[in-house]
């Protein structure tokens, strides 16, 4: 063959492979990060067009993961980086809003899990941000995988690890900024869940902001939260964490997922000009709580009938 015809063969290779990458792994055509395995990670990784919240508080997530940009004139803070394909959607989300990723100099979770914590390795590559957690999600941060102890350890879906994730104390209040933020340890879905407390203000109207974490009793198969070795202390933490939702003063109220705190139903009657604004809800943190008592109460009694039939 000559040199010619030797390098269209190595082209045509080249191409052939490409189309069988292309075949097997999509995302490997588009220039994706590789996708988690999820059956609802794509439905949760929609596009979702940035929003103000209220004040300096954004919704920068995709359209089912919270993720949150509370911005300041020396620095932001973002809550939360979703999947690890969701940190590409999050950073251009900030870019559109008018905001530099580089601004943004700490990174927080409400909990160590793929859907809310996947994406964090990726942002604090894009941004240099430091990243800050409680003691338990510290240490699964910084190791990556699933944390024991987390009720959805056995099959859980690791998540990339974090460089230098430094720790913070329940109630400590931590400022990048004009920004302070308080962190409020609500344990009970994972060990280290972590609920966040701000204020943002639209001229003299100040809000009372919380990014609740999640509190649902959902584990693997196999765990049970009435008596586990690995989490002893899940109902006490848990019957903490509902009291505090209770009592924590909340005008307006988000959530790692969107929906569990009807999001998008009170964005589109504030769209409508509804008012007072369908956003502010002084009692949406106790009916979190209440909701949330409830689905414990169930999954608590749905335990003691399995634990009755295997003691026959
Ligand atoms: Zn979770």
């Amino acid at each position: 063959m000559g040199q010619d015809s030797t390098r269209a063969f190595v082209t045509m290779k080249f191409l052939c492979l490409c189309l069988l990458l292309c075949f097997y792994y999509p995302a490997f055509c588009l220039g994706q990060t590789r996708t988690t395995p999820c059956a609802r990670c794509v439905q949760w990784n929609r596009p979702q067009k940035p929003f103000r919240i209220w004040g300096n508080t954004f919704y920068v997530g995709p359209h089912g993961l919270s993720s949150i940009l509370i911005t300041s004139d020396h620095g932001h803070v973002l809550i939360d980086g979703a999947l690890p394909e969701s940190a590409k959607q999050i950073a251009a989300n900030i870019q559109s809003l008018g905001f530099r990723i580089a601004d943004v100099k700490l990174i927080l979770n409400s909990h160590v899990h793929f859907d809310h914590a996947g994406g964090i390795a990726e942002l604090q590559r894009m941004s240099g941000a430091r990243v800050e957690a409680s003691e338990w999600s510290a240490k699964v941060l910084s190791h990556g995988g699933v944390g024991k102890g987390d009720p959805q350890f056995a099959g859980g879906t690791p998540i990339p690890p974090v460089a230098n994730v430094q720790r913070f104390r329940d109630g400590e209040q931590i400022r990048v900024g004009e920004i302070v933020i308080t962190a409020h340890l609500t344990p009970g879905h994972t060990p280290g869940g972590t609920t966040w407390t701000w204020k943002s203000c639209e001229g003299a109207a100040c809000r009372n902001m919380v990014y609740a974490d999640s509190l649902a009793p959902i584990s693997s198969d196999g765990f049970r939260f009435s008596s586990s070795s690995d989490y002893p202390h899940a109902l006490p933490e848990f019957e903490k964490s509902f009291t505090f939702l209770e009592t924590v003063p909340c005008d307006i109220l988000i959530t790692t997922h969107p929906e569990a705190s009807s999001l998008w139903d009170r964005l589109q009657s504030r769209d409508k000009g509804l008012t007072p604004d369908p956003l502010v809800n002084l009692s949406a943190c106790r009916e979190l709580a209440r909701q949330a008592r409830a689905s414990l109460r169930d999954r608590l009694a749905e335990e003691h009938v399995q634990g009755e039939h295997h003691s026959k």
